[in-house]
């Protein structure tokens, strides 16, 4: 189980959009990958450990640790996204690697594209660019659209 500690930390670099619907972002650290870092203690070590913020955010949901195997896959295609809740509202959900495989493809993108470093730099200098705008001026749901699609477009020209 997660300590109400570690969960009032995480959240404390949690932006919730106003509505319902909106995404909850995080403004934290954010890798070179574009997803959000979320550093931990090992209860076993002692020792820090870094994850990414949506799958920490999934973990506080369902009460446990996720294997390697399970992955935590955007509804609304925000890496900077962290809104797992149990209910309908949830922007992330569980998955496994073919999931992910299949809602990729159908979306017209390949794991290739993400992979190549050129795209991942973007996006992450695109997801820090959007978490600082948020930190200084508010949530802002133009923008984070503006993001997602932004990103969308920038993988469709790797082709
Ligand atoms: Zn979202």
């Amino acid at each position: 189980m997660v300590s109400d500690v570690l969960a009032d930390r995480f959240f404390s670099h949690v932006l919730k959009g106003p509505k319902s619907h909106h995404c909850w972002l995080w403004c934290g650290a954010v890798g070179d990958d574009g997803y959000g870092r979320f550093w931990v203690k090992d209860p076993v070590t002692g020792k820090q450990r870094v994850l990414r913020a949506h799958r920490f955010a999934m973990q506080l949901v369902v009460g446990k640790e996720l294997e390697a195997q399970e992955y935590v896959l955007h509804r609304c295609d925000n890496p900077l996204c962290v809104k797992a809740t149990g209910d309908d509202s949830t922007h992330l959900r569980l998955g496994d690697h073919s999931v992910n495989m299949v809602e990729r493809s159908a979306r017209g993108r390949s794991n290739f594209q993400a992979l190549r470093s050129g795209s991942k730099k973007e996006r992450a200098a695109a997801a820090r660019s959007v978490r600082d705008a948020v930190l200084s001026g508010g949530y802002d749901h133009e923008l984070v659209q503006r993001f997602v699609r932004d990103l969308d477009e920038g993988q469709e020209l790797l082709f």
